[in-house]
């Protein structure tokens, strides 16, 4: 990868799987991203993208298994960097981390640590982000644009760079597995969404808030976390994909939250 840094390209593939299922619309500004800047499709992952875009637009438009392939590779994508990112940047000598003094927090909340580290960034070590575990928080354009407003210990204040931070942490705490989850799946917490956690045949379940119309909902299952996202204005699961325990993960899901169309009282 050289001198190619694929920053700009995977803060896109990341805003567009944060909200929900993936449109035509999406994959459109995406193609038109990769058209605009063909030095992307040279290397990892504009490449591979524009390889999968010229195949779903031969016939002019999308169908949902399109819009699927797409996702997943957009998520590969995620998986790849982030695991690029943990091995490269955010190895930290063990013995510089907080370790088993770490005061385990109550219930399901962020472990409060006094601990500030730098990450020189990716490939190109172009960009250098300072982050602060108190807060947490982070000098990335990720943080500061979209997630400095929120109140301290909100998980929606962890940007990927946290993520792979607290996930070298060896601390304990139902704040744990959910850190792991998104670690490895590659994804963040959505700034706008609360989360619950919950478990089902004792595998760590956690469901946000339905926020613009979608409730994210990552499983621990026996081949790793998946992650799946459910529409509850239009009770469907994004790209048909469904978990084994979909009934009673959208029983916890209703139990929890208000739904549109429900009353609150
Ligand atoms: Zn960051």
């Amino acid at each position: 990868m050289e001198s190619y840094d694929p920053t700009p390209l995977i803060d896109m593939c990341e805003a567009i799987l944060a909200d929900g299922e993936l449109s035509s619309d999406e994959v459109y500004r995406l193609s038109e991203f990769l058209n605009a800047t063909p030095e992307c499709t040279l290397h990892w992952p504009g490449k591979q993208l524009a390889t999968l875009l010229v195949e779903v637009w031969k016939d002019g438009e999308i169908s949902s298994l399109e819009l699927q392939q797409v996702a997943e590779l957009l998520m590969d994508i995620h998986v790849h960097w982030h695991d690029h990112l943990a091995k490269e940047h955010v190895q930290i000598p063990a013995s510089l981390l907080p370790g088993s003094d770490i005061e385990v927090p109550e219930g399901f909340a962020l472990p409060n640590l006094t601990f500030t580290t730098t990450i020189t960034s990716f490939t190109t070590g172009q960009y250098e982000y300072e982050i602060d575990l108190k807060g947490p928080s982070c000098t990335c354009h990720d943080w500061e644009a979209r997630r400095s407003e929120l109140p301290e210990g909100h998980f929606g204040r962890c940007c990927k760079h946290i993520i792979s931070l607290l996930n070298n942490v060896p601390f304990k705490g139902e704040a744990k597995p959910f850190i792991e989850a998104f670690a490895s799946t590659g994804t963040t917490p959505h700034p706008k969404k609360d989360w619950i956690a919950s478990q089902l045949d004792g595998q760590h379940i956690y469901i946000s808030s339905p926020t613009f119309e979608w409730s994210d909902i990552l499983v621990q299952t026996n081949d790793g976390w998946q992650r799946y996202e459910y529409n509850v204005v239009e009770s469907r699961w994004a790209y048909k994909k469904e978990p084994s325990q979909s009934k009673q993960i959208l029983q916890i899901l209703t139990q929890s939250y208000t739904l549109p169309g429900q009353s609150d009282n």
